[in-house]
């Protein structure tokens, strides 16, 4: 019998929709699947960034630099410096950043093309590969970032242990995730945008993440719903590439597809939490 990774309860998970189901104690929801790592990395070759999850990602680079401002202003209210490590970096943007108030930066993704391009356009230390495998010291980094990468992980309570048992007392890990038990989900129900195995295998709440926070010595110190930055045409071509092609081809290539808008559905969490002890 598996146990639940943020409860520890060994009782079946029941279903919730097709293809998602719920641990009956404490609500985590989870996609009713394995997968191998072999099929995980397949996942995440190029075609994930362009053209899959995202249109093109390297397109989107204003509109997430824009968001992970926002999102370094937050987490340096309570980690102003240090050295910082990012957990699913994709193609350094973040990083990147951080790197004007972070010393030394670092991170690790599984997708081959995302690491070299940290490399080849930034000169980031970044390395390719499962951060369960890196031999990393612990306590050499004070702040662990996971932007929207946790429910991407077949070992996310894993990810979590290893992490407060690199962070020094006081540390810190800050993450963005959907928030299954948000209004919008409840609402859309099995039609939430962001049920889609097996890209996204964790749902997450407010109550099921701050528990398996927990549950590693991290107490929760910040918790919001977090909106992104998001270039015009390529969130249209989410909405209509697919199944009206034509109409956004013709919206496309108007003036103001390179506008950006900042878009907040309040169904994605961001949590900062501390190690404790
Ligand atoms: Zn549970």
């Amino acid at each position: 019998m598996s146990e639940c990774i943020v409860c520890g309860g060994t009782d079946a998970f029941t279903p919730l929709y097709a293809g998602l189901v719920r641990c009956p104690r404490c609500g985590f929801v989870k996609a009713d699947m394995s997968l191998s790592d072999d099929e995980a990395r397949a996942i995440y070759a190029h075609n994930y960034f362009f053209d899959g999850e995202y249109a093109d990602y390297l397109a989107e680079q204003r509109a997430l630099e824009k968001s992970f401002r926002g999102q370094l202003r937050t987490l340096r209210r309570f980690a102003p410096s240090g050295a910082l490590f990012d957990i699913g970096c994709a193609y350094g943007f973040f990083l990147n950043l951080a790197r004007q108030c972070y010393d030394p930066v670092a991170g690790v993704d599984i997708c081959e093309e995302a690491v070299e391009h940290c490399r080849a356009a930034f000169g980031l230390d970044v390395r390719c590969g499962e951060f369960l495998d890196l031999p990393l010291e612990p306590g050499a980094w004070s702040t662990f970032t996971c932007w929207m990468t946790i429910e991407h992980l077949t070992q996310p309570g894993e990810y979590v242990r290893k992490v407060a048992e690199l962070l020094p007392p006081g540390g810190h890990f800050a993450l963005v995730t959907g928030d299954i038990e948000a209004l919008n989900p409840r609402l859309a129900g099995p039609r939430w945008r962001l049920i889609h195995p097996p890209t996204h295998l964790s749902y997450f709440s407010k109550r099921s993440l701050t528990r398996l926070l927990r549950r590693h010595g991290l107490e929760v110190v910040y918790c919001r719903y977090v909106g992104t930055w998001r270039r015009v045409d390529l969130a249209l071509h989410g909405l209509l590439a697919r199944k009206h092609h034509k109409l956004y081809e013709l919206l496309s290539k108007n003036p103001w597809r390179e506008w950006m808008f900042y878009f907040n559905s309040y169904d994605n969490l961001y949590v900062v939490a501390r190690k404790t002890g």
